[in-house]
């Protein structure tokens, strides 16, 4: 089975379980598990992928440090020890990247932040600054705010959004289960690992039992679930045991044993789609000639080619693109609001930061954020 090397990802979303960052319950942190983990990110950031990691911890840590000893814990438990354990684990993540020079930066989301479309392009926006500043975004549910209609309460399912929302084209689910099986190898006998996933099926969704680590809140039901979400996003998953520390360059070099779900679309035609869904009614920008010419011949869309914006919207919005005869040119996610584009159209881009007394984006829509006509049929064009 080829998987393609983790190399050759560009971006790569990291799920860490609370059973691998934390000894067996007792709340302590593993750090030598972590700063071999650490030394694998870098590996990765070094050939040029950006890595976003998902940590859980904060409840195993807090409730260790707390000194609470049942199992089981009341939401407001929950919430109280990851208020103390949050703390803790973006400390821990914090020294050990901080040993090698690099820079932590910690997103504490809830479910809205990444279905409301507002909430979305904001983290997404977060998210990519940071990724563009060279600093590991460190991602965990905000435990402390959530209450129960509003949680992912998992964080395999957080990972996954957050790998949709980021672009990601692999998401690598770390826990201590090495992958699927026909049947939870811990109960009987006959179960057989399943190493790649083409569709998610529902005789593959029934292989996926319910939770059964008491430390942490998933199992592989929400890792089937989340694989789902992913897939479906463009972005590849792999679901392996993190036992080992150096578990990323063991499955970048050697045969390990795990389940990889390969993605039913690429992240671009994920993203054209997404952007066709989101589509702000009424944003629209009109283009000059040689900005229609130079879209169509695969080149962002400069302020200069802008002659005017229609209606209100703001940064991050996804906008509709017309010719000046009102064709349409396509759709693409702006990088100023409706306001700031009256102020720096028709000029040129070294322009922008005298005029807005600030140095945003080159591009008013990047090509990697343009969607030109052709393309936009078949998606729904649904405002959110
Ligand atoms: N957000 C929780 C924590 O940091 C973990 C949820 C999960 O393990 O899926 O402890």
């Amino acid at each position: 089975m080829d998987r393609g090397s983790l190399l050759s990802k560009e971006r790569i979303v990291v799920k860490i379980g609370s059973s691998l960052l934390t000894e067996g319950g007792s709340g302590r942190l593993r750090w030598d598990w972590l700063r071999d983990l650490v030394i694998d990110v870098i590996e990765l950031k070094k050939a040029g992928c950006d890595v976003l990691l998902v940590s859980s911890g904060a409840v195993a840590l807090g409730q260790g440090h707390l000194g609470i000893r049942r199992s089981v814990l009341k939401l407001e438990e929950k919430q109280a020890s990851a208020a103390v354990g949050q703390i803790l684990l973006a400390n821990a993540y914090t020294e050990v990247f901080g040993s090698h020079h690099l820079t932590v930066a910690q997103l504490l989301l809830t479910l809205g932040d990444t279905e409301g479309r507002r909430q979305y392009l904001n983290a997404r926006n977060t998210m990519e600054t940071l990724l563009h500043l060279g600093a590991i975004p460190l991602i965990n549910e905000n435990d402390t705010v959530a209450t129960q209609e509003i949680r992912f309460g998992d964080n395999d399912r957080l990972a996954a959004r957050v790998a949709e929302m980021a672009n990601a084209d692999l998401l690598i689910l770390l826990s201590d289960i090495d992958g699927l099986y026909t049947n939870d190898p811990r109960l009987g006998t006959n179960s057989e690992h399943i190493p790649l996933v083409n569709e998610i099926s529902a005789e593959i969704e029934s292989m996926a039992g319910p939770s059964r680590s008491n430390i942490g809140s998933g199992g592989m039901k929400t890792k089937v679930e989340a694989a789902k979400i992913a897939t479906a996003a463009g972005c590849s998953v792999i679901i392996a045991s993190g036992r080992s520390g150096r578990i990323l360059s063991e499955l970048e070099n050697s045969n390990i044993r795990c389940t990889w779900f390969a993605a039913q679309q690429s992240p671009v035609a994920a993203r054209k789609r997404w952007i066709g869904n989101n589509l702000r009614s009424g944003g629209t920008l009109v283009l000059d000639r040689g900005a229609h010419k130079a879209l169509l011949a695969g080149k962002s869309l400069l302020p200069a080619g802008v002659l005017r914006a229609v209606g209100h919207f703001d940064r991050g919005d996804a906008v509709a693109l017309v010719s000046e005869s009102g064709e349409k040119v396509g759709a693409g996610i702006c990088a100023y609001s409706s306001a700031d584009i009256e102020r720096i159209r028709g000029h040129k881009t070294s322009e922008i930061g005298s005029i807005l007394g600030y140095v945003g984006r080159e591009e008013v829509v990047h090509r990697k954020d343009l969607v030109l006509q052709n393309e936009l049929i078949g998606t729904s064009h649904v405002e959110r």
